[in-house]
């Protein structure tokens, strides 16, 4: 039953140095959505992406996203919408595909080895340049698979929706409702049957993987004040209650050195992890050392892959981040902080609803507080939430993507979750209705949003392998499975 892919493969192979040009010029616009002078390169990176797809026949519009929230001058750069092939086969099933256009900043003197925005490729095949992996490579996958069918004169096996946006690394701002509002009824995106999405990584660099798991995040800030203004230590030291010494005391009864959240009620909410979960785990390419390699340093909390994995994915944790208004400088400063705001975050897993940890976490800091039975004032707040998502690996767009990866590479592939998080994967889900799979094209030393950011050229070309296989498999992947 494997699709015959073998023309569409050697198309490809003819047209490696098309699809290099066409990266170098993606990169070669610094289209930075969180650099307000970027504004004008960002929203001409969309119009050259619509072009690009215009030309090999796909039907694209830009639709404007309104105006920034807060920052009512500055105008959200368009999402980039389409369909191919441009009319509609009612006999074929729909995917809506999704990318984005913008990038982090970058500066040469950031501590680049080389122009960040224009595109190096070094004798190991290496494509350095902003965006070559986050996500400009991985959305000119989607273009390079159109391109590549038409020159193998082979037929497109699926409808393909499109929605790449470009506000991606600053928040996606505006694109949320815009989402919601086109998957509606009689709507763009209403009749997807399934969703993709490759904007994350392998989880190393040898074996492709599939995720299927996020971890959400509320953070928190926890504030407390006493004195009108600093104090000096050698004057009120001892006469005065500290709000430091307070927050500290409040902080350190949040987590312990390994990692286990002392709030009360926390652990209750997480799922318990099933037999089939367990076996997932088992296969998965990872050593210890690659943690170790990749926290520079032996400091992990469990000494095995498994309990490892599963702390990063499918386990809550808690981490401290900073405290605002204390003395930070080196030397010693013999101030007393009159009002200091202690951050810390929760990494929130399956059953964990926001508002219940929400509820957990303000009970326990202001019984702590009250605890200590302090004449200072405590305000603990959200500061932002986003929920965690998980999506059944055993549903007929995942068994089809593992097929494509099989074709492709030769394995089957890892199934993995993040302990980040990419908001808008549980929107697409909430908005259609549908599964959606994070297909990653680069791999774990790519360096997204660092410097030296690249894309080897071996992801970059049979990622776009991959692509097209997914759409053929995904094409004709019995719907039995959910
Ligand atoms: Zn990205």
């Amino acid at each position: 039953m494997a699709p015959q892919l073998e023309s569409y493969y050697k198309a490809i192979d003819g047209l490696t140095d098309t699809f290099i040009d066409r990266l170098a010029e993606a990169v070669a616009i610094p289209s930075i959505s969180a650099e307000e002078a970027r504004r004008p390169d960002v929203v001409k990176m969309g119009h050259w992406l619509k072009s690009q797809l215009e030309t090999l026949g796909a039907s694209m519009e830009a639709r404007e996203l309104g105006k920034r929230p807060g920052k009512e001058h500055l105008t959200l750069p368009p999402a980039i919408i389409g369909r191919y092939p441009a009319k509609k086969d009612e006999s074929k099933r729909t995917i809506l595909v999704y990318g984005h256009y913008d990038v982090q900043p970058a500066e040469k003197s950031d501590g680049w080895n080389t122009e960040p925005f224009k595109l190096s490729v070094d004798s190991k095949g290496r494509m350095y340049g902003r965006g070559s992996t986050d996500d400009k490579g991985p959305v000119l996958g989607w273009v390079n698979a159109i391109q590549a069918h038409q020159k193998a004169g082979i037929e497109f096996p699926v409808n393909l929706l499109m929605c790449f946006e470009g506000m991606e690394e600053y928040g996606s701002e505006g694109l949320d409702d815009f989402i919601i509002a086109e998957c509606k009824p009689g709507k763009f995106f209403e009749d997807a049957d399934a969703v993709c999405i490759s904007d994350n990584y392998w989880l190393g660099t040898e074996k492709p993987c599939l995720t299927y798991g996020l971890r959400g995040c509320s953070y928190y800030s926890i504030e407390i004040s006493g004195p009108g203004q600093d104090l000096h230590s050698g004057v009120y030291g001892g006469t005065a209650q500290e709000p430091m010494t307070d927050l500290v005391r409040v902080m350190g009864g949040l987590v312990d050195t390994n990692g286990t959240i002392l709030i009360p009620g926390i652990k209750d909410l997480v799922a318990p992890v099933t037999d089939d979960e367990q076996a997932l785990y088992k296969n998965i390419a990872f050593e210890m050392s690659n943690l170790y390699e990749s926290i520079g340093s032996e400091t992990g909390i469990f000494p095995d892959k498994e309990r490892t994995l599963m702390g990063r994915w499918r386990y809550p944790s808690l981490s401290i981040h900073g405290v605002e208004g204390a003395f930070s400088a080196p030397g010693a400063k013999t101030v007393i902080p009159a009002k200091v705001i202690g951050k810390f975050s929760i990494r929130t897993v399956p059953n964990m609803e926001p508002d219940d940890v929400d509820k957990l976490v303000y009970a326990h800091v202001e019984k702590a507080f009250a605890g200590l039975k302090s004449k200072n004032t405590l305000k603990v707040s959200l500061q932002h939430s986003g929920k965690w998502w998980v999506a059944s690996p055993k549903h007929w767009n995942f068994t089809a993507a593992a097929k494509a990866v099989e074709k492709v590479w030769g394995v089957k592939p890892d199934l993995t979750r993040e302990g980040g998080s990419i908001p808008v994967t549980l929107t697409f889900e909430q908005a259609t209705g549908k599964n959606v799979l994070l297909l990653p094209m680069g791999s774990s030393t790519d360096a997204a949003h660092s410097i030296n950011e690249k894309l080897d050229k071996k992801n970059y070309i049979e990622g776009i392998k991959l692509l097209g296989s997914y759409l053929h498999y995904v094409a004709e992947e019995p719907m039995s499975v959910a």
